[in-house]
């Protein structure tokens, strides 16, 4: 910044002080005479008094949430406690109807906040029980403009009730209902939400379907019940926080299995289209016994519950990590074992790295994909012996000129952040990490990690800092080499 825009700064910040003091003596005379609540803030165009009882003009929230790569994503100025959604879907006329009631803290004066909604259609919108306007782009923005302007620090409740024809990329219609997933953006196209892990949350799910169809939903199952217009309602349960993209349902026909293996329930779901007792049904049913497995190099299996769901949908070239629940398309396991529990490896092994610790930038998807990819390595050493050092040398070999290699896992890129190489090569750094600290310090980083960046976000740089702290070497050229070239990096030790 230059000197003269400095002193610009400096004159602006003095009159913004000035106008501070000067609405905070107003705001003081009129508290003692005027009415409870926030009415004398509007009438002096938005000033409101936080915690400290220091009076703050309320501003707008920052309609982005400061992400590197997705700037659209996310909102400022609140932080959500709780999703309380109750929605109900009529695969015969593929309308969905949501009620949804969002608890936030506002993290600063508030005029006006965003949130992250798509294309269906608002017709009520309360917050703190008073009816507030909007304004909404039908893409992605929704602002919110309370009655009155929201105190910071304070709790405060939004209920918005929307209907309308979903049309998004996440919302899959199948033979018998819908599956609704995407990363790293689907929850705009069936909830309002702060569309960012870095602002996680406790979510209330119920979903109503007509009687014979079954949602399942994260978390913990709440049964169903009947209503007398003949729609069954069924109810889940997430309380551990959870980041907006890893919610999801599932509407359709389902065998379930539920029940405790080893001390962990689990509730997996198998479209009744697919084969019973075929290899996908086998292979997901096997998730508490690789949970289990898992938990031994990552430490506690971080949610009550777990769990996944195999769907019937052709379309889906991916599965997805849903927190407590992975969803599965049924082509990952045509191929039979190996490859079919090697995907409930990758998804589960996600419930660590990425559901309970999440990206706090997209740009730091490594720490995803590339640990749930050697999570992968991990488990076929245990299943079937081929060993992670085995896999390393054998991907290692391939040649510099390979698509492997590029773009560089730590920073893939906004259009590139599921490119093969955060997959490939993100494993191999693992690997390489693991080489050059030893595995006593490999396996303990990774339970510290997990254990003190349990329910938050993390980034690289603070992994890194970790690493150096427990193995008490300097890493920033190994990290440099494997996270942020271009290019092959040499064989770790070499
Ligand atoms: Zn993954």
């Amino acid at each position: 910044m230059s000197p003269s825009r400095n002193r610009n700064v400096l004159v602006a910040v003095l009159a913004v002080m000035v106008v501070v003091l000067a609405l905070g003596a107003v705001a003081g005379i009129r508290l003692i005479a005027g009415p409870p609540g926030g009415g004398f803030a509007r009438a002096l165009g938005g000033a409101s008094t936080g915690p400290s009882g220091d009076s703050v003009p309320a501003a707008p929230g920052d309609p982005g949430g400061g992400d590197l790569y997705f700037p659209g994503y996310g909102n400022g100025g609140y932080d959500v406690e709780r999703y309380d959604l109750k929605l109900r879907y009529d695969p015969a006329t593929d309308r969905l109807s949501g009620v949804a009631r969002v608890t936030a803290k506002a993290t600063q004066a508030l005029s006006r906040f965003n949130f992250d909604f798509g294309r269906l259609s608002i017709s009520s919108l309360k917050v703190d029980n008073a009816d507030a306007t909007s304004e909404h782009d039908n893409k992605t923005e929704l602002t919110v403009i309370p009655a009155a302007p929201l105190v910071a620090g304070r709790t405060f409740t939004v209920d918005m009730a929307y209907t309308g024809t979903p049309i998004g990329e996440a919302f899959n219609h199948t033979a018998t209902g819908a599956i609704v997933l995407g990363e790293p953006e689907s929850a705009t196209e069936w909830y309002p939400s702060n569309d960012h892990p870095k602002d996680k949350a406790a979510y209330e799910i119920e979903i109503t379907v007509p009687d014979g169809l079954t949602a399942v939903s994260n978390g913990v199952p709440g049964g169903s019940t009947l209503g007398g217009d003949g729609w069954r309602t069924w109810k889940w349960s997430q309380s551990a926080p959870m980041a907006s993209y890893l919610a999801m349902m599932a509407i359709g026909k389902f065998r379930i299995f539920e029940g405790t293996s080893d001390g962990l329930r689990y509730y997996t779901a198998v479209d009744e289209a697919q084969p019973a007792g075929g290899v996908a049904e086998q292979c997901v049913r096997r998730s508490p016994e690789v949970a289990a497995f898992l938990a031994t190099q990552f430490g506690p299996y971080p949610f009550d519950i777990t769990g996944g769901i195999v769907v019937s949908l052709g379309t889906l070239g991916f599965a997805l990590e849903n927190q407590t629940r992975p969803i599965y398309p049924p082509s990952f396991f045509t191929a039979g074992e190996p490859a079919g529990t090697s995907i409930v490896a990758h998804e589960l092994a996600h419930q660590w790295f990425g559901d309970s610790v999440s990206v706090g930038q997209w740009r730091d998807i490594w720490l995803n994909e590339g640990f749930a990819t050697y999570a992968q390595w991990l488990w076929e050493e245990k299943d079937d012996g081929i060993t992670a050092q085995a896999q390393f040398d054998r991907t290692y070999a391939t040649p510099e000129t390979d698509e492997i290699w590029r773009p560089a896992p730590g920073d893939p890129g906004a259009d590139d952040v599921f490119a093969e190489s955060v997959y490939v090569r993100g494993a191999m750094s693992v690997h390489a990490l693991r080489m050059t600290i030893g595995d006593d310090v490999f396996f303990k980083l990774l339970k510290e990690w997990t254990s003190t960046k349990k329910g938050s976000t993390g980034l690289i740089t603070e992994f890194q800092a970790l690493a150096e702290k427990l193995s008490g070497k300097e890493l920033d050229t190994l990290f440099q080499q494997w996270l942020y070239t271009q290019t092959k990096p040499p064989y770790p030790g070499r």
